[in-house]
């Protein structure tokens, strides 16, 4: 098998403050180990902040396009520039708020990785759509997206996070059986174009992970950390699905 850093990432979205920095960032340098790649993505006022507080840091979204005429839009070079080191791209607030297609989540993939961030590709199916048994069609089509504009080479620079969108801030979480066919899907998909790459690759679960549940969670085969909300949010939380992964 191979051997995978576990990742924990915290996605803080619209909240957070300088405060908050401060005290996630101390948290995190104390049980900082070896062992976990600790990344967070707070909102892009603080990221001068968190890259200040020496916690490796990304951001929730940035352009697709380069720079120009796109009032109130984020320059991924500029992101990187002040050292960043990662972007989410596609997550299911991002496709459902703000209406972003599969193929504009590819067009930030490609900007991002363009910049040397590391895209984290957010997949993941709607209630209905897991109701309707959709689930590996619907995220097939998603990671399908990057394939087709980038070829499969694109994604050994990059993580995936599977986000089922009805567990995420519902505090309805997938089992860990339930999280690892999916996850097990993804990479047994990746692995047909191209095996090497497909055992290397991080796959992150998101959708309200807590520290009950994330320890389960992190032991399936191919479920390699997690992407966290609101918990991320809590030092104490934080550090402790840290320590569990
Ligand atoms: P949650 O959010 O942990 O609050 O469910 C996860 C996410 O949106 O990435």
């Amino acid at each position: 098998m191979a051997t995978r850093k576990a990742m924990v990432a915290g996605n803080w979205k619209m909240n957070g403050s300088l405060e908050l920095v401060e005290q996630l960032s101390d948290a995190i340098n104390n049980v900082k180990s070896s062992e976990v790649n600790i990344v967070l993505f707070p909102p892009f006022p603080l990221i001068s902040a968190m890259i200040a507080s020496g916690v490796t840091t990304g951001t929730q979204t940035v352009s697709e396009n380069t720079p120009g005429a796109f009032t109130g839009e984020v320059d991924a070079q500029l992101v990187k520039q002040l050292g960043a080191k990662y972007v989410l791209v596609g997550h299911s607030e991002r496709r459902s708020i703000y209406k972003e297609s599969n193929d504009t989540v590819a067009a930030k993939f490609a900007r991002a990785q363009q910049v040397g961030l590391t895209p984290i590709l957010c997949v993941g199916e709607s209630e209905i759509e897991q109701e309707n048994g959709q689930t590996e069609q619907v995220v097939a089509a998603q990671i399908d997206a990057v394939i087709n504009k980038l070829g499969v080479a694109a994604l050994k620079e990059s993580v995936i996070a599977y986000e089922p969108v009805w567990a995420i801030g519902t505090g309805k979480t997938a089992s860990p059986e339930q999280a690892q066919s999916v996850h097990k899907f993804i990479r047994d998909k990746i692995a047909s174009l191209d095996s090497d790459l497909a055992q290397g690759l991080t796959i992150l679960y998101g959708g309200s992970v807590n520290e009950k549940n994330s320890e389960l969670l992190f032991a399936q085969t191919d479920i390699d950390g997690g992407l966290i909300g609101g918990a991320s949010l809590k030092a104490e939380s934080f550090t402790a699905i840290c320590n569990s992964a």
